[in-house]
């Protein structure tokens, strides 16, 4: 693959992408796939073939999208893009220069931030008096905080995969309204949240999935087991990797048949929320759709609601 060809995938016209990816694009504009959105945060500049999110501070250019949002890596990204938009590439010869702009998670240098987890003040103010988790579910998912050099305090969430390899950070300002809202370390993989919960599943349990990390911590802290799945396509991807692995016991899909596992969702009550169960439904088609209450709009709320109650 030459540079020729890697300015072809890139001159592809990015709201074009964003729509085969599955993003519905309105005047230059989408739901922003890396957080949880609800009103369209991404926006496209056409002049430039580029995107950026102004929550998240996602942004990038076409090959940058499609790594993100399929979670692959740039080799895998520009096969799609072509593969897409039948553009027929030159057999792939990783050059070092190609290599060089994918950058890579480096773990080593994160995983000591959750050997031993500290909360400051408003880490704890946030997960304790204003969504009332359970202590041991902070532990479990080893939640730790920190504040930068301008003073702002930062939640930090780590991502693991099924083995317990830290794969990805999510960086939550703890500021109430202050943008960006997330940040991720270069190379994060922040894809499905809480895999290692699947190691505890005993047979004929109940898995729960939720959206987002902070819905699944209120999952757990209501006494489920749960994982967070913000995107269809994490699964479909999951499924792709854990059959090119041979790995296929390990996958979600096969919990139920090998496990008895059922699955569970209260999807939000909005039009993404029942889109997301939906295309999660046709991967597990034993899923199980629960309602909730009229005045809620995730579980977060739910849980919250029922906590506050007594
Ligand atoms: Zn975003």
């Amino acid at each position: 693959m030459d540079r020729l060809e890697l300015q072809k995938l890139r001159d592809l016209p990015i709201e074009g992408v964003a729509e085969r990816l599955g993003l519905r694009v309105t005047r230059h504009k989408a739901l922003c796939p890396f957080h949880d959105d609800r009103h369209p945060s991404l926006s496209f500049r056409v002049s430039k073939n580029t995107y950026r999110c102004f929550v998240c501070g996602a942004s990038g250019g076409t090959i940058d999208l499609v790594m993100r949002h399929l979670h692959v890596d740039f080799k895998e990204a520009c096969r799609w893009l072509a593969d897409e938009n039948n553009i027929i590439l030159e057999e792939w010869e990783p050059q070092p220069s190609a290599i060089s702009l994918q950058p890579s998670f480096d773990a080593c240098r994160y995983e000591r931030f959750f050997e031993r987890p500290w909360l400051n003040d408003e880490a704890r103010r946030f997960l304790f008096d204003e969504r009332h988790l359970d202590e041991r579910v902070v532990r479990w998912c080893r939640l730790t905080s920190w504040r930068d050099r301008q003073g702002v305090a930062w939640l930090q969430t780590p991502y693991y995969d099924c083995e317990g390899k830290l794969v990805g950070v999510q960086n939550r300002n703890l500021i109430k309204g202050a943008l960006p809202r997330f940040r991720f370390p270069q190379g994060s993989v922040c894809g499905i949240y809480n895999l290692p919960v699947l190691n505890l599943l005993k047979p004929g349990e109940q898995l729960f999935i939720t959206e987002g990390c902070s819905d699944c911590w209120a999952m757990l802290s209501a006494g489920h087991k749960a994982i967070a799945i913000p995107s269809a396509t994490l699964l479909t991807q999951d499924v792709r990797s854990k059959m090119a692995d041979g790995r296929s016991n390990s996958s979600l899909l096969t919990l139920h048949s090998s496990l008895g596992i059922t699955f569970h969702m209260y999807p939000d009550r909005d039009a993404p929320g029942e889109r997301l169960f939906l295309q999660l439904k046709q991967l597990l088609p034993s899923l199980v759709h629960h309602q909730l209450p009229p005045d809620c709009k995730d579980f977060s709320d739910y849980y919250l609601a029922r906590k506050t109650a007594v």
